[in-house]
């Protein structure tokens, strides 16, 4: 093989590998370049501290009473993803309508061994 040919073949090597490793580092890229740029690569955080957390389901106020958060509702539900058939407490959000959580109800005896019984007041189980 002559040397002009190697260092053709050396040279479409180089180039692409240097390639390749630029567009498998191009998203990686981008994300540092809006980082630097904006201060953030996805969405810009909400809360120094819970950043884009959801908004809590309730709170409790300085009297130790239960305020539900007025933007959503819980709506309950099954999961039929198999036998178990677990229930789940859907949360909700008002204006948009949209499902912003999901997870199991603890009162539903299919979702947990030591479910919560039905006769105790939401309010009740939430504090506890
Ligand atoms: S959540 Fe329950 S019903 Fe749904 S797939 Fe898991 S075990 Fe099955």
């Amino acid at each position: 093989m002559d040397n002009k040919r190697r260092q053709f073949l050396k040279t479409g090597l180089a180039v692409g590998g240097v390639g390749a490793f630029a567009a498998g580092y191009a998203v990686t890229a981008k994300h540092m370049a809006d980082g630097a740029i904006k201060g953030t690569a996805g969405q810009a955080t909400r809360d120094i501290h819970h950043g884009n957390s959801l908004e809590p389901e309730y709170s409790l106020n300085t009297a130790g009473n239960l305020v539900p958060n007025p933007n959503q509702r819980v709506a309950p539900s099954m999961c039929f993803g198999c036998w178990t058939l677990c229930g789940l407490r859907v949360r909700i959000d008002n204006q948009s309508d949209d499902i912003l959580r999901i997870s199991g109800n603890p009162y539903h005896p299919l979702s947990h061994e030591q479910h919560i019984p039905f006769e105790t007041p939401v309010k009740q189980a939430y504090l506890a």
